[in-house]
């Protein structure tokens, strides 16, 4: 199959748009951009266009699939007895990079939700996806446009690398703003409780929900055939060919590590530039976790690039996006931590 590419250079987005969207109507498979990662999107309406994303990222069937929106009306389509903290949730961090997990209509059809009685929502600020759901006026469901298991893409090089000729188009846009995926909150067992953490961070969900839970796979291993609420943590994710490490360290110790062991290349803060003197790819500063987090799939891809063997992460505080970008990265080391 060839994978068309759709521009965005001004005098060619209207057409691409509207060859997303007659493709996602017509049960295609087009990868997005989204402000968290690009996504593989295909009419959340239509089972065999679901399955087709599936196939190409050959994502295990029982994980389902978040449904990307436009506008409140498509959330009371696919979503019932919603409630009051959820609204309040989806006033304050819509449009943006938080999902609810709702009850789900009978519109959605069962592969989208993976078999379960529920369906995660969101609504996304990138101008250019709200443009494509709204051209195609159908929710879209969206998983990251990445072969499963691999570092999600944050590039439209990034889908290529992993989806080219198995998708029917990729639009072109720019590298994602927040850089990891939403932040995932279940308002259907009572207590809301956060699943992944993301974009929107657990200080700013506590402002709301004070009495919001943290499920127990979002720092730690789900053990094996354990049933987890979020089906996507139980699976090794994000990672790189190479063996993945992550260190937890002040800069000193982290720089005596990586030193010492000349066959490994370091993912790094700016801070550490100075003292680590093996392979090195900078992410970002360890000051600020927002600038960890825009990065943090592409080092892991550079990685492979480099075509490094064994890999050392600087591993970042968990507060505020710090969180979500140490959540990835336990992932992508298969939860081999080192502390020092
Ligand atoms: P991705 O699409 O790759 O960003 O992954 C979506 C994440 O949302 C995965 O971790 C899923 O397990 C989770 N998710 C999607 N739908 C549901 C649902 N209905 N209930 C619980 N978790 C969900
Ligand atoms: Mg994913």
């Amino acid at each position: 199959m060839y994978t068309e590419r759709l521009s965005l250079k001004p005098n060619e987005y209207e057409k691409s748009i509207a060859r997303a969207s007659e493709l996602l109507r017509n049960g295609g498979v087009v990868a997005v951009p989204t402000e968290t990662v690009y996504g593989l999107a295909a009419s959340a309406y239509c089972e065999d266009a679901v399955k087709k994303v599936f196939k190409a990222k050959g994502r295990p069937q029982d994980n389902p699939l978040i449904v990307h929106i436009a506008d409140m009306d498509m959330l009371f389509e696919i979503a019932e007895d919603i409630p009051e903290n959820a609204l309040i949730c989806a006033e304050k961090f819509w449009p943006g990079p938080f999902t609810m997990v709702l009850k789900r209509t009978d519109i959605i059809p069962s592969g989208v939700s993976a078999g379960l009685d529920t369906v995660a929502v969101r609504m996304p600020s990138d101008p250019v996806c709200r443009d494509i759901i709204r051209k195609s006026g159908i929710p879209l469901a969206a998983p990251s446009a990445n072969l499963s298991g691999k570092p999600s893409p944050t590039e439209p090089s990034h889908v290529l690398c992993d989806l080219d000729g198995k998708i029917d188009a990729v639009v072109i846009s720019g590298s994602c703003d927040v850089g990891v995926e939403s932040t995932v909150v279940s308002f259907t067992g009572g207590t809301p409780s956060l699943l992944r953490p993301g974009g929107v961070t657990l200080e700013q969900l506590r402002e709301i929900l004070p009495d919001i839970t943290v499920d127990s796979a979002v720092l730690s291993e789900p053990e094996k055939g354990a049933k987890v609420a979020s089906p996507g943590m139980k699976y090794k994710h994000y990672a790189p060919k190479a063996d993945t490490y992550l260190v937890e360290a002040d800069g000193e110790k982290y720089a005596e590590f990586v030193n010492g062991r000349n066959n490994g290349v370091a993912i790094c803060f700016t801070e550490d530039s100075d003292t680590v003197k093996v392979k090195k790819i900078v992410y970002g500063s360890r000051q600020n976790e927002a600038t960890l987090a825009h990065s943090v799939f592409d080092a892991l891809r550079e990685a492979d690039a480099l075509g490094a063997e064994t890999v050392y992460v600087h591993a970042p505080s968990k507060t505020g996006v710090g969180l979500a970008v140490y959540n990835r990265l336990i992932r992508a080391a298969a939860f081999r931590v080192i502390k020092l």
